[in-house]
């Protein structure tokens, strides 16, 4: 009920109150039977074009009216979408961390700004997971050590996964004395919780590379660092952080 006063009723604006209004005294003139005969059937036929010229124009306008809207509807999607695609493109798809280029990149960027902390650590005997639990308890394993490594480290920090089972942290932290630190703690971590891997908890442990990292360097330098401390890490007997100091 359109309700003249009461104040939670709206009334329907009509675009075309005053074409409608002008055909309601056109018919009423013509019902009223007043004009002669010729007048009354020249005005009856320029009524009848005028209700149906008014009805098609009606009509165009609710048509695009549902054009507009199932156009923004479609534009909602495809921002979303477009959302996802980015989204996608930086993420590895297993672990949600950071994919390698993405990684490669926040470090290079990093690099170019300031002193930074760089990680690299690598699962130990991952192979044998897969070999004894099977592929899917591998990528479970995968899929808890980014969630553990998130909870260990700091918000700032970056998880990138380069490949496999190794992964780059990109630490705030300058100096190597912090970043070993860090390591040690995101180590320990590890080693004392039990991943969830389908039916069992497994535990696993991983060794990592340290090094410090100067405003200016380049990105290889920086990791093949890493790389090499991680590979004293493994010698060294696994389940341990190694680093390794910027050459003076
Ligand atoms: P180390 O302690 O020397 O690092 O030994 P490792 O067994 O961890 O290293 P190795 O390089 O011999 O084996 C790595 C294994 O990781 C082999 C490969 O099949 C497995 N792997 C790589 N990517 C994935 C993945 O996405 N999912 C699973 N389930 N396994 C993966
Ligand atoms: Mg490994
Ligand atoms: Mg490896």
């Amino acid at each position: 009920m359109a309700g003249k006063g009461n104040p939670n009723v709206t009334q329907e604006f009509n675009l075309f109150e005053a074409e409608d209004r002008l055909a309601q005294e056109c018919r009423a003139l013509l019902d009223g039977g007043s004009l002669p005969d010729e007048t009354a059937a020249t005005l009856a036929k320029l009524l009848a074009g005028y209700e149906h010229l008014l009805r098609e124009t009606k009509q165009l306008i609710r048509l695009s009216d549902r054009r507009e809207k199932d156009m923004n509807r479609l534009n909602k999607r495809l921002e979303q979408l477009t959302h996802s695609l980015a989204y996608q493109a930086e993420h590895d798809f297993l672990t949600g961390c950071l994919n390698k280029g993405a990684m490669t990149a926040r470090i290079e960027a990093a690099l170019a700004a300031r002193d930074c902390g760089l990680i690299v650590l690598d699962i130990d005997h991952f192979k044998q997971v897969n070999d004894r639990h099977g592929h899917p308890a591998g990528d479970a394993v995968l899929r808890g050590l980014a969630e553990l490594m998130q909870e260990a480290l700091a918000d700032h920090d970056l998880v990138g996964r380069m490949g496999g089972e190794e992964f780059a942290v990109l630490l705030e932290q300058p100096t190597l004395i912090q970043a070993k630190a860090r390591a040690e703690h995101l180590r320990r971590h590890i080693e004392a919780t039990p991943l969830d891997a389908g039916a069992q908890t497994l535990p696993i442990t991983i060794s990592l590379g340290v090094t410090a990292c100067q405003r200016g360097e380049a990105f290889a330098a920086a990791y093949a660092r890493a790389d090499a401390a991680l590979y004293a890490a493994k010698d060294g007997g696994r389940n341990r952080v190694a680093s390794l100091e910027r050459p003076a």
